[in-house]
């Protein structure tokens, strides 16, 4: 079959590789549909790793997809070949204290899709899956936004971990998929008021259009602290910081109100962020760390099923599985408005 694997530095090619076989009872050979390019796949692109997960060549990233049921291993009970899924990317055991604890996502045995050291991902035209992790999407949906559902699934989780809806006033800091599927995640759940910004005018009025967000405001270009502040004046009840920088994580402490919560989703590429904690301690300000997302494939499914959440907008640029080396350079230079860049292989 073929895929697109990183072979060096900013270094992409098609190649044929071996298809995948069943080699469990539970499992499912997917004919891969959709998959979306994620920051995560342009780090591991562009700088051979994040953190100390290190990419060693040749290795294939992905795992934002969707994709068609192909053959079904003996034991498997609800899909048949034919069946149109969404793929969550995560194998945990289910055996571990993190998994009994329902904290699957920081399960101690996990396997991630794409995740160097732990499994290929999904660039290529088939891969093996357990039942578990397929979830069945009916016709309305269609393989892109199947594939979507994976990154709004972290806003759903995202958003859930803040935990309070009820007349809250939000910030979402940087308007990239996570960013903006946290954001339909709260407006789904009628949270008050949405302030959300980034660097790159698209972005903005992406969020502040299509996204609906309250306020929307460009870092580089004005004040926002002083123009979300100047909007709530007692402070925001939660930021969720979604690029992953060090004046995101500044902005946030200066936005929240005491007792407020710092949510922290973005993948910093530095190794260490810091806080001034005269000003966290004194306003007793709580942080989260978030991980991926848990058990939040299902509702992302139903949300956008029928929820009333629109994700069409998210996907701006489609190519074809060979064209994927264009399609990183792009998500990479963030050009042309690029929100998603979906690759249909
Ligand atoms: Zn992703
Ligand atoms: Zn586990």
């Amino acid at each position: 079959m073929k895929a697109a694997v990183l072979t060096g530095l900013r270094q992409m090619e098609i190649r044929d590789v071996p298809t995948p076989e069943l080699k469990h009872d539970k499992e499912v050979l997917i004919r891969v549909g959709s998959v979306g390019v994620c920051g995560s796949d342009v780090h591991y692109h562009v700088s051979g790793h994040i953190g100390k997960m290190r990419v060693e060549y040749p290795f294939r990233v992905g795992h934002e997809c969707s994709g068609t049921v192909e053959k079904v291993g003996g034991a498997v009970t609800i899909l048949k070949p034919g069946d149109r899924i969404a793929v969550d990317p995560a194998i945990s055991c289910g055996e571990c204290d993190q998994c009994k604890a329902g904290r699957s996502n920081t399960c101690r045995a996990l396997t991630f899709l794409g995740c160097p050291g732990e499994s290929e991902g999904c660039l290529c035209e088939y891969i093996v899956m357990p039942e578990g992790s397929c979830f069945p999407v009916g016709n309305s949906i269609g393989l892109d936004r199947a594939a979507i559902a994976e990154p709004l699934s972290i806003g759903v989780y995202t958003f859930r971990r803040f935990g309070r809806t009820q007349d809250a006033a939000i910030g979402i800091l940087g308007a990239g998929p996570i960013g903006l599927s946290v954001l339909l995640a709260a407006r789904a759940d009628g949270v008050r008021s949405t302030y959300v910004t980034d660097k790159i005018d698209e972005r903005v009025d992406i969020a502040r259009n299509a996204g609906g967000a309250s306020w929307a405001g460009n870092v580089d270009k004005e004040d926002v602290v002083a123009g979300i502040l100047g909007r709530e004046p007692l402070g925001l009840d939660a930021v969720f910081e979604c690029c992953g920088k060090q004046e995101a994580i500044d902005q946030a402490v200066e936005l929240l109100k005491p007792g407020g919560t710092l949510l922290i989703a973005g993948i910093p590429e530095i190794a260490s962020i810091q806080f001034e904690i005269e000003k966290i301690r004194r306003r007793e300000i709580s942080i989260i760390n978030i991980r991926r997302q848990c058990d939040c494939v299902e509702t992302a499914l139903d949300l956008i099923d029928c929820g009333g959440i629109n994700v069409d907008f998210m996907i701006t640029h489609h190519f074809a599985l060979d064209e994927a080396p264009e399609a990183f350079e792009l998500v990479a230079g963030y050009r042309d408005g690029v929100v998603k860049a979906m690759i249909h292989a």
